[in-house]
């Protein structure tokens, strides 16, 4: 049986070779181990294996997870829908929020982030498929809801994610993310100083997405195995 470590050591050299082929420096792509359903244990192994961010989907799920691995060394990113009941609890949990997705629960976190006078880093979460199941913004607006978020005192808006679609295989995935990185290029002038990540790629197509200037994938299965 592979390890989790074996799996990270073997996804680091698949990144470094989607990114020499968009012409990026290898560690210039974020890997996220997305660890919704893995036990504190798995994730220990996969932070010792040299993970440094990890993903988590609900705040419900989260909360035990991260208490347990206190004093572990690394950054923990939601990146599943956010309900606005728990902007209070994601803040105090999380260091950034990859899925945020509408004026309420921007306003929510402005408010709850105020009151602890700290900025919390965000990221825009676009539906680039068009698919209803899938949460986030709309291409159309992304554009004007980059600017309210951006100027929103205590978000710290650091750039763009958005979920590839399920269905209509490598094309429809390539063409959602080429969608994702024009909007970044139009958006960055106003997305201010610290916009940079472009959060796309997850176990079936990150390779893809690397091509297609991804700089964070999202990896769950490639990492801990099947769910
Ligand atoms: C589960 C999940 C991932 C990782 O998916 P895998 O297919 O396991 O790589 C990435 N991003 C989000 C938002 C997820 O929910």
């Amino acid at each position: 049986m592979q390890t989790i470590a074996d799996n990270v050591r073997l996804l680091r050299e698949r990144i470094a070779a989607a990114a020499e082929r968009a012409g990026a420096a290898p560690e210039s792509v974020s890997l996220v181990a997305a660890a919704k359903t893995r036990t504190p244990a798995e994730i220990r192994a996969a932070v010792e294996a040299g993970i440094e961010i990890v993903g988590e989907n609900r705040v419900q799920e989260a909360e035990p997870k991260i208490a347990e691995l206190a004093g572990l060394d690394c950054a923990w990113h939601m990146v599943g829908h956010l309900q606005r009941n728990k902007a209070g609890k994601a803040l105090r949990l999380f260091d950034l929020l990859q899925s945020l997705d509408s004026r309420r629960l921007a306003d929510e976190l402005q408010k709850r982030a105020a009151a602890a006078g700290k900025i919390f880093p965000v990221l825009v979460e676009v539906n680039t498929s068009g698919e209803e199941t899938k949460y986030g913004v709309s291409p159309e607006e992304a554009p004007d809801f980059v600017a309210y978020v951006a100027s929103r005192a205590n978000l710290g808006l650091e750039g763009l994610m958005t979920v590839g679609p399920l269905a209509g295989g490598p094309e429809a995935a390539r063409a959602a993310f080429r969608t994702l990185r024009r909007l970044f290029e139009k958006t960055a002038p106003t997305g201010g100083a610290s916009f940079r990540y472009l959060s796309m790629g997850m176990t079936e197509d990150f390779e893809l997405a690397i091509e297609e200037g991804s700089n964070m994938v999202r990896v769950g299965r490639a990492i801990f195995g099947p769910r």
